[in-house]
């Protein structure tokens, strides 16, 4: 194990960078000087240049063949100078996302008074109206497919109705059906008989029969949900940097805004960073390394230059860092492209800036990540304006089965009010499109609108849920929720049949993106 450190403790390590990388890396030398792996380069050396210059940079298919020799029973010291008793996977099985919701048919009536003015109300309703039930833990869980307003409206007609829309319209999370006694049940099921079609319309239109006048039940929009439901709550903590940027919209919508706390960078091989300014703008974030935790050194992107020292990085330069930890990986390729962005005392400090093999290409453009994600920034502003409609998910695919190639984007869409039906507007849509390829670098412009290399991206509009799916599939093959991350580019094609099927409507750019901007 690595030393272990504390908060109070970092100030000390950042200002100690090189020492303690020095001392780090002599450690794990020292640790694995006689494992089988290091053996073939070091001859048990635990020499820094010696180690530079001897030990190859590798990727993971490279020591693959090592682990599996342990996997399958080998002693550690195959590569490990320590005892290993359980591997990660990159990804981790997690059944939480099984969890449903319950359709359960709860009603309100409203309450008399004796002639002494005491409150007569039913059993039913006293519970429904209490404190206990407003404040009851799973409410957070939103176990039910109903919200608490349909519950409350206090004509049960509207609600019988509203109970049935919100259960069929999320009738693929539903695990149970349930109301206090049958009779209501029974009585539920009589309703949907004779208003199924209505029912089925309002799904399909996304509005609500006008003879539902309880404005509660009516306005549901979710913006603000988060802060509505824990009210105390004051900031939202998940990493929101490369790939999960695209979601910044989407959780300041649902939080009005609550501060976004990226708290670390890190990966299965080692933690690698912490945000030493966690209430900075996501889009400001820089992960300051740990120097006691690995032994790190940075690939120069452009492979102009050496494999330099975490203290060697240069300010403002862009590097690939490669990972020795204590667990027998020896410079290993981390994939993630980072720049240098400031210092922590002595320690550098990295902007995440995209995965290194996330790029998309039809021509001899690449288009990162990183310029995914601005372009789709720029877009969702054009829908912003034009529309009630929010992009909950985006990926996408160069097609190059026809001449010339396109970009396809994925897009799931969703309306911000739950009353509001998600219309698809062609003309704003294929102004997405433009604002999209507007962004892109001038080499795309160029193979776009002088050469006509590249065709008129495209937009893709999938059905909801889509993306949900998309994990689904993901995590079927081996994934976690926990760790899950949207892919911005895709390149299955099982992932991308997958999304073909749920395609609701394509759009087209009608105008090509100027040369100069
Ligand atoms: P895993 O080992 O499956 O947890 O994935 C590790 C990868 O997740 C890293 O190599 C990065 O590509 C990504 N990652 C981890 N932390 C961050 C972060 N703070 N910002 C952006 N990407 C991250």
């Amino acid at each position: 194990m690595g030393t272990s450190y504390e908060l109070k403790d970092l100030e000390d390590l950042t200002l100690n960078a090189k020492q303690i990388q020095d001392e780090v890396l002599k450690e794990i030398l020292t640790l694995d000087a006689n494992t089988e792996y290091l053996q073939r380069f070091l001859h048990g050396s635990s020499d820094k240049d010696f180690f530079k210059k001897n030990v190859p940079i590798v990727s993971y298919d490279d020591v693959k063949p090592y682990i599996e020799r342990v996997a399958n029973g080998e002693p550690s010291d195959v590569i490990s100078g320590g005892t290993i008793t359980r591997f990660l996977r990159r990804h981790l099985k997690d059944n939480d996302a099984e969890k449903g919701k319950k359709m359960m048919f709860l009603y309100n009536r409203p309450e008399s008074t004796t002639p002494s003015g005491l409150l007569v109300a039913l059993a039913s309703t006293s519970l429904v109206k209490s404190h206990y039930f407003s404040n009851r833990p799973s409410k957070c869980n939103s176990e039910y497919t109903s919200p608490d307003q349909v519950i409350l409206c206090p004509d049960n007609n509207q609600s019988v109705y509203c109970h049935l829309l919100c259960g069929l319209s999320r009738r693929d999370e539903v695990v149970g059906v349930a109301c206090p006694f049958a009779y209501a049940l029974v009585h539920a099921i009589d309703v949907l008989q004779s208003y199924w079609e209505e029912l089925s319309s309002n799904i399909r239109t996304g509005h609500v029969s006008k003879w539902i006048t309880d404005l509660n039940c009516r306005n549901s929009s979710w913006e603000g949900i988060l802060t509505r439901l824990w009210p105390k709550a004051k900031y939202i903590e998940c990493i929101i940097t490369g790939q999960m940027a695209q979601y910044i919209p989407t959780l300041d919508f649902y939080s009005n805004k609550l501060p976004i706390v990226s708290p670390l960078y890190g990966s299965s091989e080692s933690l690698f960073g912490l945000n030493m300014d966690p209430l900075c703008k996501p889009q400001d974030v820089s992960y300051t390394f740990v120097p006691n935790i690995s032994y790190f050194e940075f690939l120069p992107v452009d492979h102009k230059g050496d494999i330099v020292d975490l203290v060697d990085v240069k300010l403002g330069c862009y590097y690939e860092p490669v990972v020795t930890n204590y667990f027998g990986l020896h410079r290993l390729l981390v994939g993630d492209i980072l720049q240098v962005t400031g210092y922590y005392n002595s320690t550098p400090q990295f902007r995440f800036v995209r995965r290194k093999n996330m790029v998309l290409s039809v021509e001899i453009e690449t288009t990162t990540e990183e310029d995914l994600l601005k372009a789709s920034a720029r877009a969702t502003l054009v829908l912003d304006q034009s529309t009630n409609l929010m992009l909950t998910g985006f990926t996408c695919y160069a097609d190059i089965s026809t001449f010339p190639g396109h970009y396809v984007f994925y897009w799931e869409l969703k309306a911000k009010d739950v009353n509001d039906v998600v219309e698809l507007d062609e003309n704003v849509l294929a102004e997405c499109c433009f604002a999209l390829e507007e962004s892109f670098d001038a080499l795309y412009r160029k193979l776009r609108s002088q050469d006509g290399l590249i065709g008129a991206l495209e937009i893709r509009v999938v059905q909801q849920g889509t993306f949900d799916s998309l994990m689904e599939y993901f995590i079927s093959q081996g994934g976690s929720i926990a760790q899950y991350k949207t892919p911005l580019c895709i390149k299955s094609s099982e992932a991308l049949a997958l999304l073909e099927n749920k395609v609701l409507a394509r759009f087209h750019s009608k105008k090509s993106p100027p040369l100069d901007l």
